[in-house]
């Protein structure tokens, strides 16, 4: 094994990785990237078919960031926003984002941006905030938390108790009180034999209503949702479902958190997902794509009448006390926001609605192949389900670990994607894409797909 291979085992300890299967293979060594490429210690080539975990949007090598980091770094280093302190990357990227994020469903005037370092920080940052302005307007009871099973929403305490994915609690006492999951909106899985998406979003909310109803409307605070579930399972809802599910909220004053995580910054084709997915959130959770993730950064955009609450002098109980040290970290900021104008002067939001065309067909032409139960997507966005039997809709034997085993003849083809729970294939590629590298992708899929189908015959 490869000196750095065997540091890696002696040294590391991976984060989100199945640490037994990890020691047997040793781990895959990324040494650069360019593009939608990257290349291991061993000069294989591959698409990064996740934009390494659906966040470098921009895709690598982008020099004028490599600019806007060393500038700054230069100029100034690190600077606070504690205590009043500012800096010009912050405020400007911040005014930014205000042509960013859609406005809010009650907009009464600009957006706050409240800086963080990841999408985890971000959502527990939401229900500090949920829990603080519910404080400060005299509803200390109004503070439980609704999400959805197999949404993700981050690995901190509060943020993995959003989390609906079993190993992300098991093992860790979560969720924390408080937090409660309603049903998840995927059809392929959930919807009776023969439900139309209208009947099987109507049922969603009335799920939602009698969780509602048993728990107490005034104890509920928010939901929090991705517009398309990621890391989940690629699950995207169905038609009418989010207005169905506002309605809902709407009727018991219950906040709605957009997790933009994923969805956030054109890969849905439009500037957030919320827009392609009829969402009018109160709140916004932004990460990854805002920096294209050449530096850490996310934010929560919070509402004009939150923030006006949280000013009350009666309400006052000394300074809004909380954020981080590197809350608009400026260097962040300062790669953030010429990310930004990046994607405004190239058009990649148009650009990724353009060439979510010709992918979205690749995607649908997969239906049919050998073994594959379900494609769903939007832009540049993807998952592809497999079934033990089509026909059936059968799933495969959790042992048989179906998708990670795709997903790893898919490396050997030169194309890395992600294997999610319930053997669904994420599909993310950097938004600068070309068509014909849609197809490059797509190619390498089908080629991964006839191989694991061959290796399915021949093991019946
Ligand atoms: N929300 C969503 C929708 C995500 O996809 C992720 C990360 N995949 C997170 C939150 C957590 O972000 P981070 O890993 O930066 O903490």
């Amino acid at each position: 094994m490869e000196a750095l291979a065997e540091k890696d085992l002696a040294h590391l300890l991976h984060p989100a990785t199945n640490l037994a299967m990890h020691r047997k293979t040793g781990p895959l060594v990324i040494e650069r990237g360019e593009g939608i490429y990257v290349w291991d210690t061993h000069g294989k080539r591959y698409i990064e078919g996740l934009a390494g975990l659906w966040c470098v949007a921009i895709g690598y090598g982008e020099e004028a960031l490599v600019e806007a980091a060393t500038t700054q770094m230069r100029k100034l280093a690190y600077g606070q926003l504690f205590a009043s302190r500012s800096h010009e990357p912050g405020i400007l990227l911040a005014e930014k984002l205000e042509s960013w994020v859609p406005p809010s469903k009650r907009h009464t005037g600009p957006w706050k941006f409240l800086f963080g370092n990841s999408g985890s920080d971000a959502n527990d940052t939401q229900v500090k905030l949920v829990r603080y302005y519910n404080n400060v307007t005299g509803r200390p009871n109004k503070k439980k938390i609704i999400s959805r099973l197999n949404g993700y929403h981050g690995v901190t305490l509060a943020s993995a108790s959003l989390t609906g994915l079993p190993p992300f609690h098991a093992h860790f006492d979560l969720p924390i009180p408080g937090v409660m999951h309603t049903g998840c909106p995927h059809a392929f899985r959930h919807a009776h034999p023969g439900e139309s998406d209208e009947a099987f979003a109507t049922r969603l909310a009335d799920e939602l209503e009698a969780l509602i109803q048993k728990e107490g409307p005034d104890t509920i605070a928010a939901m929090i949702a991705e517009p398309i579930m990621g890391a989940g399972g690629l699950i995207v809802p169905p038609e009418g479902y989010f207005p169905k599910i506002q309605a809902v909220l709407d009727r018991h004053d219950i906040l709605l958190i957009d997790d933009e995580v994923i969805c956030g910054f054109g890969r849905l084709g439009t500037r957030m997902g919320s827009e392609a997915m009829d969402m009018r959130p109160d709140t916004v959770s932004i990460a990854k794509a805002l920096s294209s993730a050449y530096l850490p950064i996310s934010a929560v955009a919070v509402p004009d009448w939150m923030h006006e609450a949280m000013l009350e002098p009666s309400n006052q109980v000394g300074a809004f006390a909380h954020g981080f040290t590197y809350s608009g970290h400026p260097v962040a900021a300062a790669v953030a926001l010429r990310n930004l104008e990046l994607f405004e002067e190239r058009d990649l939001v148009g650009h990724a609605a353009r060439v979510g065309v010709p992918f979205q067909a690749r995607l649908q032409g997969l239906m049919g192949k050998p073994f594959v139960g379900n494609v769903r997507g939007k832009g540049l966005l993807g998952g592809l389900e497999l079934v033990a039997d089509p026909g059936a809709g059968k799933r495969f034997d959790p042992s048989a670990k179906a998708a990670i085993r795709l997903a790893a003849l898919a490396q050997e083809e030169g194309l890395i994607v992600r294997a999610l729970a319930g053997d669904t294939i994420a599909i993310c590629p950097p938004l600068v894409i070309t068509e014909a590298q849609v197809h490059e992708l797509f190619d390498a899929l089908e080629r991964a797909i006839a191989r694991f189908a061959d290796e399915q015959v021949k093991a019946a």
